[in-house]
């Protein structure tokens, strides 16, 4: 996550609205597609000078940063990918949409800076969004289905998450890395078709033989092979091949965001290496370090996962996927 300057010299980071230096209005540009300042009087993007207002979003719940140039909209282009929104009459509804749709920015700003940004932009199926709460007996399930990805609203309680990550066992149990993982179903149609080929069943496993819904009840029965750790990336991974590719790149942009945020302010490295093996390399690298500034902190190590042979090779088909999409 890069920052930028404000015109009076102070940092801007990603979730701010204004600049605490100078108080000028600050947010995401959708007309220069950056982080800017806006002119007090004018109300210009400063970065672009273009007029602006606030997306809707931002004006009326303040669950966006967006801007948009003055007479589009009334949305900006990231809460237009959102299509369905829990009951916003509950301020509670109100403040946890806020943070899946701050996780959603997140990761959408990763696809930009992988290159994908083509993906939730106009991608076919397009990438939407929906956020829902549980209604009595009907259940919000968290998934991915024909480029609709969707949250349930309590994932963005954290006594909820929390209770979850002990119970499942799952150490990256977090709104990003949900958004992640479900992207990662949407990347494996994108990148491979409903039907994946011999070169991606040869790295991930064939799913054949298997029943999803079984293969999942099997998981939470029993646990995953005491031997995941040689061959996934986590133990989730392990309950079928789909599941495994989802996990997976989850991690790819984990790494591509950590690694882009670590060169942006020039700590541990200084650029996001292009090469593939030299990228995993820099990130073992760097996970070993943050993890250790987290575990001074109390807190859980940054990167949980140690990345064996097997998994170095499902990466590199989803890192050569996803340069093949990008036309890199
Ligand atoms: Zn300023
Ligand atoms: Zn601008
Ligand atoms: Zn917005
Ligand atoms: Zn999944």
């Amino acid at each position: 996550m890069k920052t930028t300057a404000c015109c009076c010299g102070a940092t801007l980071y990603f979730d701010n609205t204004s600049c605490s230096s100078c108080d000028r209005q600050v947010g995401w540009c959708d007309a220069c597609g950056q982080l800017a300042a806006v002119e007090r009087d004018s109300s210009t993007c400063l970065a672009c000078g273009v007029g602006v207002t606030p997306c809707a979003n931002r004006s009326a719940y303040s669950v966006c940063n967006g801007m948009i140039a003055t007479g589009a909209g009334p949305l900006c282009r990231r809460c237009v990918t959102t299509t369905l929104v829990p009951d916003l009459s509950d301020p509670a509804n109100v403040e946890r949409w806020g943070v899946l749709e701050a996780g959603k920015r997140r990761l959408l700003y990763g696809l930009d800076a992988i290159g994908l940004g083509e993906a939730w932009r106009e991608g076919e199926p397009p990438l939407r969004f929906k956020f829902a709460a549980d209604q009595g007996d009907e259940k919000t399930l968290t998934g991915h289905a024909d480029g609709v990805i969707t949250i349930n609203l309590k994932e963005a309680d954290p006594v909820h998450r929390e209770i979850a990550r002990q119970e499942f066992g799952e150490p990256q149990r977090t709104v990003i890395g949900h958004l992640r993982h479900e992207f990662g179903h949407y990347l494996q149609k994108r990148l491979f078709g409903d039907e994946p080929g011999p070169e991606v069943t040869a790295v991930f496993g064939d799913p054949a033989p298997l029943d999803y819904s079984e293969a999942l009840e099997r998981y939470y029965e029993n646990g995953p092979p005491e031997d995941w750790r040689d061959r996934h990336i986590s133990a989730y991974a392990s309950t079928h091949p789909w599941e495994d590719f989802a996990e997976t790149a989850s991690f790819y942009l984990d790494m591509q965001a950590v690694l882009d945020t670590l060169a942006a302010h020039g700590v541990i490295v200084t650029e996001v290496p292009a090469d593939f093996d030299a990228a995993i390399a820099s990130y073992q690298e760097a996970a070993l370090r943050l993890n250790e500034v987290n575990r001074a902190m109390g807190l859980t190590d940054l990167v949980p996962y140690i990345v064996p042979p097997p998994v170095v090779e499902k990466l590199r088909l989803i890192d050569n996927g996803v340069r093949a999409a990008a036309g890199r």
